[in-house]
């Protein structure tokens, strides 16, 4: 059975009941619902239900705020519908999906440890891994609730293989579920294509990634996908971690530019430990990036992703100090 969902400027589209939420409808259908986590943390997916009755799956979900609830607001991606419903939000062309998203049974082929709380994940689907380099798929660990994003380090590929590499939260349900509760040759559902910081083939501006922490997966596909690609366009690829002991997650960053004299990789630490001794950058991975770039910063195609606070600080040095026009920065905040 399907749920008609109307949009108060007239559009609709049709939500499998029992199956997907609002959010998953819409982009299926190739509505461009605002959104940008898809789990309920950041609020982009905010609408008003004008008429209909809706479940909530996470009532106390951070990306609304009280005031939003006594307004009566929701989120798209903790939304199923029970029945057929009218709902107010602003869509964009920006956001509607570049390769249609599906659910399907992912089997794990090998996890590998790359840092002692960073590992790298292959899953396997039997069919073309069809995605852009950048984007992220939901995976639903049998032993949490709900699906956590995580953000592929590969790039598209026939194989059907998709990688991604993920850190172990302390305390965190998902990630931890992840490494402890999902031996290799069991399955898991994966959902995807998300997400729209993926890489701008088109675009033959000189490109700058910047990674913090786990923020490596999506740069590392982004830099991948763009070196597969004809030209020599320059690539500046920038690595914010704590110390020392996160350094051995970029050998495949490192082996990529090995490959290519065109890319470059410069790595700041926040936190460095006193042992191994470290020669190199302190402080925040923003301020390197600026201080390099600062004539040219407007003639780049940017990507980042990471934590919150490196993505404000980065959005703010792009955007308000150097004016770098919106549509050359892409970004996924890891909420
Ligand atoms: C676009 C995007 C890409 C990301 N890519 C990566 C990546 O490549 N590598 C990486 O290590 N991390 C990535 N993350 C972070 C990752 O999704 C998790 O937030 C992180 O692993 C911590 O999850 P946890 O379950 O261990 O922690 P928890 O604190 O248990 O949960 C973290 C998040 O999961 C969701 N959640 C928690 N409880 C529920 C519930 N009951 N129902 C529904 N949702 C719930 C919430 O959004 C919460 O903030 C990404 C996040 C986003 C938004």
């Amino acid at each position: 059975m399907k749920y008609r969902i109307t949009l108060d400027s007239g559009e609709a589209f049709e939500v499998a009941h029992d199956e997907d939420t609002l959010l998953r409808g819409a982009l299926r259908a190739g509505v461009g619902l605002p959104h940008e986590c898809s789990v309920g943390g950041c609020g982009a997916c905010r609408f008003e239900l004008v008429e209909g009755s809706i479940d909530t799956l996470w009532d106390e979900a951070p990306g609304l705020t009280e005031r939003d609830r006594k307004r009566g607001k929701r989120l798209a991606c903790q939304s199923k519908p029970a029945g057929d419903c009218t709902i107010r939000v602003r869509c964009d062309e920006s956001y509607r999906p570049v390769v249609p998203a599906s659910k399907r049974t992912a089997t794990l082929k090998a996890r590998r440890a790359l840092t002692s709380d960073m590992s790298e994940f292959t899953f396997h689907v039997p069919e073309h891994a069809h995605f852009r380099a950048g984007q992220y798929a939901l995976l639903y660990p049998r032993a949490a609730h709900g699906a956590r994003a995580y953000s592929m380090s590969n790039v598209p590929n026939g194989e059907g293989l998709w990688q991604f590499i993920i850190r172990r939260v302390p305390g965190g349900a998902g990630s931890n579920a992840l490494f402890d509760a999902i031996d290799v040759g069991e399955q898991i559902v994966l959902d995807g294509p998300y997400g729209h910081a993926h890489l701008r083939e088109d675009s033959t501006r000189d490109i700058v990634c910047i990674a913090g922490g786990s923020g490596l997966a999506p740069m590392l596909s982004i830099a991948r996908g763009a070196l597969a690609q004809p030209g020599t366009r320059r690539l500046r690829f920038y690595y914010g971690a704590r110390s020392q002991a996160d350094l051995s997650a970029l050998d495949a960053v490192h082996a990529l530019a090995a490959e290519h004299p065109q890319m470059s990789v410069d790595v700041v630490l926040s936190a460095p430990t006193p042992t191994p001794p470290w020669q190199g950058e302190m402080g925040f991975v923003h301020t390197r990036v600026e201080r390099d770039l600062a004539a040219s910063l407007a003639a780049h195609e940017f990507y980042f992703a990471g934590p919150p606070p490196m993505i404000e600080a980065v959005q703010e040095m792009l955007m308000l100090r150097h004016r770098v026009p919106f549509e050359h920065i892409h970004f996924d905040r890891f909420v």
